[in-house]
């Protein structure tokens, strides 16, 4: 005889420690469940995509706001990477700022500049030699002056380099493809020993850093909050898709405390980073994070228990009864009767018998 079990869990007070067995028991029993009742089966309410464990992962990061400071910002990016990863798979980063932060040079930078720029004079006036010689790291030739080895650069690789551009940017179909593989190896040998030996026309390189860690980058008007609403405008596009299942928010800015609200209305799991602390994105988020935090790895070590927090939120609300329109409306369509009722007078077959409805009194007195 096959055994029905009533399963109420709103009148079950769980154990945090039985959660890890109950997805199991829980299992076992809606499976036999709803094979009495081949016609009323309630598919999953969390399919694969949105599985505890394909955690989607979307980083929108607010450049203007928080820009990297204590870091390099492909550093700071990377690391905000390798902390987002302990959330789950990080498909997208996505960074935002206007024109004006992309051309600010921090004052550390700007000093640095200027220490190089006297180093250099003294160089050249035969004052100080360097210890080490400077090594171009293109073709591997020593000199003892810095400004040698910067014209160096820029009168053989640089314009070599131009050269390699203009002629993949003229070819076409398979000539270009091929271009692009003979050369793939030389440029990017050019573009890492160029980041370290040209300075950056613009800024000092902040978006081609943060793009070179991965993220996407869009640069916005200098109109006052373009950036905000550009990132707003883009979270809530991917909400719309469904693409992400957890959201990571870099920002101080107040300014998105609908936003990241109407992410968890859609039972998106939220985290802030931010140095305001208990800031109001802080409050309407599921877990913090300060930039120093994620920079020490601290943000990568606290996400195992916040992740483990939400395995066991998302197990409690597969117990839980969820409310699908067209699949009830069909249900209750096939069954008015009983709508009218309200009542269960249990003298149905079997075959037609909702898979909610007892077999008969005995069960319930067998319970
Ligand atoms: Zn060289």
């Amino acid at each position: 005889m096959m055994v029905l079990v009533r399963f109420s869990t709103r009148n079950i007070l769980i154990d945090p420690s039985m959660l890890k067995t109950l997805p199991t028991i829980f299992g076992t029993i809606r499976h036999y469940h709803f094979n009495t009742d081949q016609t009323h089966k309630i598919p999953d309410p969390f399919p694969s995509t949105q599985g505890i464990n394909r955690n989607i992962v979307a980083v929108f990061w607010d450049l203007d706001n928080k820009p990297p400071k204590s870091l390099s910002p492909f550093d700071a990016a990377i690391r905000l990477k390798k902390a987002a990863e302990s959330f789950g798979t990080v498909r997208y980063k996505i960074a935002y700022a206007n024109q004006r932060s992309f051309e600010y040079i921090p004052p550390e930078i700007k000093q640095h500049r200027r220490d190089r720029k006297s180093l250099n004079q003294l160089e050249n006036k035969g004052v100080i030699k360097p210890v080490d010689p400077y090594i171009c790291r293109v073709c591997g030739r020593k000199f003892y002056n810095n400004d040698k080895l910067i014209n160096h650069f820029k009168q053989i690789h640089e314009r070599e380099h131009v050269k390699r551009v203009s002629q993949i940017e003229s070819a076409k179909g398979s000539q270009r493809v091929k271009l692009v593989g003979k050369y793939s190896i030389k440029m990017e040998k050019y573009r890492n020993a160029a980041r370290d030996i040209l300075t950056p026309k613009v800024g000092y390189g902040l978006g081609d850093e943060i793009k070179r860690a991965g993220y996407w980058v869009r640069t916005v008007s200098n109109k006052p909050q373009a950036a905000d609403v550009a990132l707003r405008d883009h979270m809530v596009d991917m909400m719309d898709r469904r693409q992400m299942e957890c959201l990571i928010l870099v920002s101080d800015d107040s300014d998105f405390v609908e936003v990241l609200k109407e992410a968890r209305l859609r039972c998106l799991k939220t985290v802030v980073v931010g140095d305001c602390k208990g800031g109001a994105l802080k409050r309407v988020c599921d877990a913090g994070f300060s930039w120093e935090e994620v920079i020490m790895g601290k943000a990568k070590k606290e996400a195992v228990s916040v992740v483990g927090k939400w395995k066991d939120g998302d197990i409690l609300r597969r117990l839980e009864w969820t409310y699908n329109y067209e699949r009830d409306r069909k249900f209750y369509d096939s069954d008015a009767s009983d709508l009218v009722c309200g009542e269960d007078d249990g003298d149905k077959v079997d075959g037609s018998r909702a898979w909610w409805k007892l077999e008969s009194d005995s069960d319930v007195a067998s319970l």
